[in-house]
């Protein structure tokens, strides 16, 4: 029986959820979880039930049309996040026979197992991680094989939702009276600190403070998703860009299928849908082999 066979028939039929230490490790990690868990669902409110109401009258079609809008957003944006955030994606379930072993694996001497090809020990998260990206601070966990698709759609449907955000936010405060003068502009620039320090607690300034934090995630994430496009259109993870390793780059096409797998039209709109990516995990095609492959998969 071939590797493939082997490892798809046992294990990793389907995808696997994190049970135990679900809560960021690190304090830095933390912090950025909890803005997300804090700033998603009070983004949402803020621009349902506060901003647009004042644009659009409520109740009317318009209105209705941004609800509609702004709901598919939030439920790409957090469906995606619990994916990052739960699917496991280490190394843990793999038991494989020592005689399985190919020439590409390596002993990781911190989890005293051997490890699969372009799978990395992660500190934080104490584990191997297949296909590892990136340990991601926001979710606490590392970016691998099994939770990709869900870091770039988070990345590509938060952008799209910060970017909406932006749009109503700068057309409320565009409306507003008074809001362009010199003090203002201090405003703008120490929006928080105008905030905690009970100078200027009004709607408007929380306004301001709302649309200053929209366009610095604006900017961070529009270089994120750039980076991660352009790695993914490679077929390389962070960590193998580093050490220019491109063993793995089967075709612009291909290398995104690899990420979200082969249902991507419903992985696109729709989280919870399941898309089978086409490797385990474990056992890769190279370039060279993908050559051989690439006509049976199709
Ligand atoms: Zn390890
Ligand atoms: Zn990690």
């Amino acid at each position: 029986m071939k590797i493939s066979e082997y490892l798809l028939s046992c294990q990793l039929k389907m995808v696997r959820l994190r049970k135990k230490k679900l809560l960021p490790g690190q304090m830095s990690d933390v912090g950025a979880f909890l803005f997300v868990c804090f700033m998603i669902p009070f983004t949402f409110l803020w621009e349902i039930f506060f901003i647009t109401p004042e644009l659009y009258k409520e109740g009317g079609e318009m209105w209705y049309l941004h609800v509609v809008l702004g709901t598919i957003m939030l439920v790409n944006i957090a469906g995606n996040f619990l994916g990052l955030w739960l699917v496991d994606t280490s190394t843990r379930h793999i038991v494989v026979p020592s005689k399985k072993i190919g020439e590409n694996w390596h002993y990781c001497a911190s989890c005293e197992a051997v490890a699969p090809p372009r799978s990395w020990h992660c500190n934080v998260c104490n584990t191997c991680i297949l296909k590892r990206e990136h340990h991601c601070m926001f979710a606490g966990y590392c970016v691998g094989h099994y939770n990709h698709r869900y870091f770039l759609l988070f990345l590509a449907w938060l952008w799209v939702g910060v970017l909406y955000c932006i749009y109503f936010n700068t057309t409320y405060l565009w409306n507003m009276e008074g809001v362009f003068s010199f003090y203002a502009v201090l405003k703008f620039i120490f929006p928080l600190i105008m905030i905690m320090t009970g100078v200027d607690m009004s709607t408007a300034q929380v306004a301001i403070f709302f649309w200053s934090v929209h366009v610095a995630a604006f900017l961070l994430v529009s270089v994120l998703l750039v980076y991660h496009i352009h790695l993914i259109y490679h077929g390389k993870t962070t960590f193998e860009s580093n050490r220019r390793i491109a063993n793995y780059d089967l075709g612009w096409k291909q290398n995104f299928i690899e990420v979200l797998g082969k249902s991507w039209k419903l992985a696109l709109i729709w989280p919870f849908g399941k898309s089978k990516l086409p490797h385990n995990g474990v056992d890769w095609d190279t370039e060279a082999t993908w050559k051989l492959e690439a006509p049976k998969n199709r």
